[in-house]
């Protein structure tokens, strides 16, 4: 049995103490704030009185078969601990300011094609598919050889996989002209760039490997949980409790200490320090010159939608211009025709009323002078033309909502990098980028999340987290 210091409690901490806590280990977990879960848990004050709730960073699951391994290894079956639910349509993209609708419907290769040739003629459900083949095989090299298998300083890990796969997942092709090689209509091509846009890369950039993404969410499902994704988190922190993680909220740690060439644990920012065999540290953090945030407006409303679904993405005119101003380096402001994904829970708010979320990627947060594309989101002047944008842009697109708000609440970069420490609160969210080798140089240092192997999103850090518990004890 080890002695463990795990650093932060999002989804990747939360779920190596418990897989580590299983195995007989002694695990204290340290988390600055005073909030399990990181980006993913309830906005604070929102189950206030009037019955409004919502929840702040992730809203779907793709694979959940991450989560469903963690829980049952752990203790008991995750459907014993949260109601999952499918998502179904997993997607209705609007475009052309709501002239034109696609509902994906969920876990339906036949069913997806049919709904893309309904919606933009003949021969689209055909170039939908070749793209899902494409992500197919991609999936099936990259599993093995890239998503289950830890990075080790020596043995670094590449998303290609080995010289024979070079084909598959061809390195050197980026999404942008592989997704314009595939697919013709120029509204399904923006549908399958907003995989990269949502998990922070930029399309024009990001690799061909985002492909696995929408084969992942159109093979295993989209998925929720009732009550918000965030009850996941907490249940998750049920387990770690259970299992007899010892938990120091409020603690935020410095820096890992070192004694005879490896790690002996942590120092504290209060001073105090804890004695570790091993320390696993949460890399979340990405880059804010880089990597874009998210903004979150809350719309608690008045009325209800007949047939609104739970996911809707709603494209700008032209989806091209998006990535130009969320990644270009002479860009200024906020992008003017993002892409707004507007989630409509059913059961999140009281009778004869909707609760809703808006995310939108924007420049993540920096004051005056900051590298890169960044804007002061603690200016009021910043966040009120945001939240009259997002407004504005609801209207055009055809999901008019001011005259029904009851009150609204806006969640910025700058917010986000207060509750998680994500300097600039920038999200990195992609499965596929890969990050830090979990096991670092210095013997006794692990890590696991978003900036870790093999990468961002739930998922990602899920999967992170099973090998780093593996590697753990390994010589
Ligand atoms: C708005 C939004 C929407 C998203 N949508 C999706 C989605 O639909 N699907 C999806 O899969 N992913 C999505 N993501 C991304 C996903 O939430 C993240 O990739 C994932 O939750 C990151 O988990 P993590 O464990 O790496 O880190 P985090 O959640 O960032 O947690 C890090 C934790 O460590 C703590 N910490 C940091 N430094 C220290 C320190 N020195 N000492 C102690 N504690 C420390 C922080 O307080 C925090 O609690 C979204 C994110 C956001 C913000």
């Amino acid at each position: 049995m080890a002695r463990i210091v795990v650093v932060g409690a999002g989804m990747g901490g939360l779920a190596v103490a418990a897989r580590l806590a299983v195995k007989r280990h002694d695990v204290t977990l340290c988390e600055r704030s005073d909030a399990a879960g990181g980006m993913l848990r309830a906005v604070a004050g929102t189950d206030a009185a009037d019955g409004f709730s919502f929840t702040s960073g992730p809203a779907v699951l793709t694979l959940p078969a991450v989560f469903r391994d963690l829980f049952l290894k752990t203790g008991a079956a995750l459907e014993d601990c949260v109601d999952l639910v499918g998502v179904d349509p997993t997607t209705r993209c609007s475009f052309d300011r709501g002239a034109t609708v696609v509902d994906i419907p969920n876990a339906t290769r036949a069913g997806a094609a049919a709904a893309f040739e309904a919606a933009f003629g003949a021969g689209a459900g055909a170039d939908w598919n070749r793209l899902m083949d494409r992500g197919a095989a991609m999936w099936g090299v990259m599993r093995t050889g890239f998503f289950e298998v830890p990075a080790e300083p020596d043995k670094p890990r590449s998303p290609a996989g080995g010289l024979k796969d070079f084909r598959t997942t061809m390195p050197w092709r980026k999404l942008r002209p592989f997704v314009r090689g595939t697919l013709r209509d120029p509204r399904q091509r923006a549908h399958a760039e907003r995989f990269a846009l949502d998990a922070g890369l930029d399309p024009r950039r990001a690799p061909a490997t985002v492909a696995v993404l929408p084969y992942l969410e159109q093979t295993f499902g989209l998925w929720t949980v009732r009550g918000g994704l965030h009850t996941m988190a907490e249940a998750l922190h049920a387990r770690c409790l259970d299992l007899g993680v010892k938990f120091r909220m409020g603690t935020e740690v410095a820096e890992v200490s070192e004694a005879g060439g490896r790690v002996d644990g942590v120092v504290l920012a209060d001073g105090g320090r804890l004695d570790a065999d091993a320390v696993v540290w949460e890399r979340s953090a990405a880059d804010p010159a880089a990597v874009p945030g998210y903004l979150e407006l809350h719309l608690a409303l008045r009325g209800r939608t007949a047939g609104q679904p739970y996911r809707t993405y709603l494209f700008p005119d032209d989806p091209a211009a998006e990535a130009a101003a969320l990644f270009g380096t002479d860009a200024d402001g906020l992008p003017a025709d993002p892409t707004l994904c507007v989630l409509a829970p059913p059961d999140r708010a009281p009778e004869g009323h909707e609760a809703w979320t808006v995310q939108v990627r924007v420049p993540a947060h920096g004051t005056a002078g900051a590298p890169g594309r960044r804007l002061d989101w603690t200016r009021p002047d910043l966040r009120e033309s945001a939240v009259q944008t997002v407004l504005d842009l609801m209207a055009r697109r055809g999901l008019p909502v001011a005259d029904r708000l009851v009150r609204h609440e806006l969640r910025t970069p700058a917010d986000l990098e207060q509750a998680v420490g994500a300097p600039g609160g920038a999200v990195a969210a992609s499965p596929v980028a890969g990050g830090q080798p979990n096991r670092s140089p210095v013997p006794g240092l692990y890590a696991v999340g978003a900036s870790a192997h093999p990468g961002g999103g739930l998922i990602g850090v899920g999967m992170g987290a099973a090998s780093v518990a593996e590697l753990i004890g390994k010589p």
